[in-house]
């Protein structure tokens, strides 16, 4: 028996649009009772159809002839969602897809909500969160280094080692409870250093875990990266050339750039947010002064600032006061338009500028950008991704919860110091514990599940 409710459920599992062949996927109790009302072998066999053979052959809605397709059975428990399920590959388009579709929902077959096929993946035991979560990672893999990153968890690296943090938590569960009264027996003192050693070691995995978990989202999400610079600088011009097409409008009025601009580049593996802000200065007129605003916002959250400053023309106040605003920022200054007769006199900039690194560059020219480039790789993957490496990927709630159990395992360690009792110690390596097994889908709730299958599409 699965877990899944006994509805079965249909979806196109291939993308929507034409295309040569378009997939749809069936899963539930009535799975291979619909394809066989549907489906005519071009060469009946006289046994059922066996699973995973492709067999061609007509889809028919009574008299109706839909499309010549090709159809697998997976049989439960041996298949993606472990149960029963088919797939028939039709012509690819829209109209073809939606004749399939239509012929099994009006014979009782439900709309699959996004992700349901792997959540009943999920809850038929097929595989634990990590990997249900890792799926979705790979379907929206944009770079080789996420596509290696969600392969590895699939292959239950993440799995691995969560299971092994808690098998040590057990062992130090059970180094404490040999020592709790019990019948005849007195209590005797835990062991504590034997406790802390581990308590320790399980800290300090969690801890390099949940920097990796931000590792992964930053890879996923794409790292804010704010080109800011007041007008003319060449903001846009950089933008372009980062993008090697034309995008952002670059012109020689000043305050043209009345939005921000937001583009995704990949550099190393890396998403890059590349966001071109409208030129900081004093707003003239609505429009830009809500663009102006939205500059400043952006600064503030970038993870990283491209302060860019006209090497063509003297510094000015105004180059000075953004330098001084992104102050907390990590921040590179660009030197462009190099291309032109230097005249930027950066020693007016003043001590701020000394913790900053320059890279001269020519936009219009294309000079210096790969330098630029690297320069922004090697600052960002310190910092933000681990020293390198994929990342992992662990929903926020979960995350909370890892964050949870390196709580408790703190409150665990102070406890060794100050010498708690057994049961105290072994609450919080049980709460430890269960935070760990949350984080593995050992223990959930739908909010959790919500927050995972929500992120898929329709069909996986
Ligand atoms: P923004 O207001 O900071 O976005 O500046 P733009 O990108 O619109 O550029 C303003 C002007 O500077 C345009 O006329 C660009 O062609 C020019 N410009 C941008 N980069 C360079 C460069 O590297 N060298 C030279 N000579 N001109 C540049």
């Amino acid at each position: 028996m699965n877990k899944t409710g006994n509805d079965t459920i249909a979806a196109p599992a291939t993308a929507e649009g034409e295309g040569a062949i378009s997939v749809v996927r069936v899963s539930g109790p009535r799975a291979l009772e619909l394809l066989s009302a549907l489906f005519h072998p071009a060469h009946p066999p006289s046994a059922p159809l066996e699973p995973f053979r492709l067999y061609p052959g007509w889809l028919e809605d009574g008299e109706r002839k839909i499309d010549q397709v090709m159809s697998v059975v997976m049989r439960g428990p041996k298949s993606y969602t472990g149960e029963d399920m088919a797939e028939i590959h039709c012509h690819g388009g829209r109209a073809v897809t939606a004749a399939v579709l239509d012929a099994l929902f009006r014979r009782g077959a439900r709309p699959a909500e996004p992700g349901e096929f792997t959540r009943r993946a999920f809850l038929n035991g097929k595989m634990d969160l990590t990997r249900a979560e890792s799926v979705a990672w790979l379907i929206s893999a944009r770079s080789e280094r996420e596509m290696r990153g969600a392969i590895e968890q699939i292959e239950g690296g993440l799995r691995e080692r969560l299971l092994d943090l808690e098998e040590r938590l057990v062992a130090a569960l059970a180094a404490i409870e040999v020592t709790l009264d019990f019948e005849e027996y007195e209590a005797t003192a835990p062991p504590y250093p034997e406790v802390e050693e581990i308590v320790r070691e399980v800290g300090e995995r969690l801890h390099r875990l949940d920097r990796e978990a931000r590792a992964g989202e930053y890879i996923r999400e794409g790292l804010k990266v704010a080109i800011v610079g007041k007008p003319n600088v060449g903001k846009s011009s950089l933008l372009n050339t980062f993008l090697s097409r034309k995008r952002a409008i670059v012109s020689r009025r000043p305050g043209t750039t009345r939005d921000t601009i937001e583009e995704v580049i990949v550099v190393d593996g890396i998403p890059l947010r590349l966001i071109d802000t409208a030129g900081l200065r004093r707003p003239r007129g609505e429009i830009e002064e809500e663009g102006v605003a939205r500059a400043w916002e952006n600064l503030a959250r970038a993870d990283l600032v491209l302060l860019v400053l006209d090497g063509g023309t003297r510094i000015t106040g105004n180059d000075r006061e953004i330098l001084r605003l992104a102050r907390k920022n990590r921040a590179l200054v660009v030197l462009n338009k190099t291309d032109l007769p230097p005249r930027a006199d950066l020693e007016r900039l003043g001590e701020e500028l000394e913790r900053r690194k320059v890279v001269e560059i020519s936009a219009t020219e294309g000079k210096g950008i790969d330098r630029l480039r690297e320069e922004i790789v090697s600052l960002l993957r310190e910092e933000f991704l681990a020293g390198g490496g994929g990342g992992v990927i662990i929903s926020r709630r979960r995350r909370q919860a890892l964050n949870e159990a390196g709580e408790a395992l703190e409150r665990a360690l102070s406890g060794c110091r100050e010498r708690w009792s057994g049961e105290l110690l072994a609450d919080e390596l049980n709460r430890a514990r269960s935070r760990v097994r949350l984080v593995l889908g050992e223990e959930y709730d739908d909010a959790v599940l919500e927050e995972i299958f929500s992120r898929f599409c329709v069909g996986k």
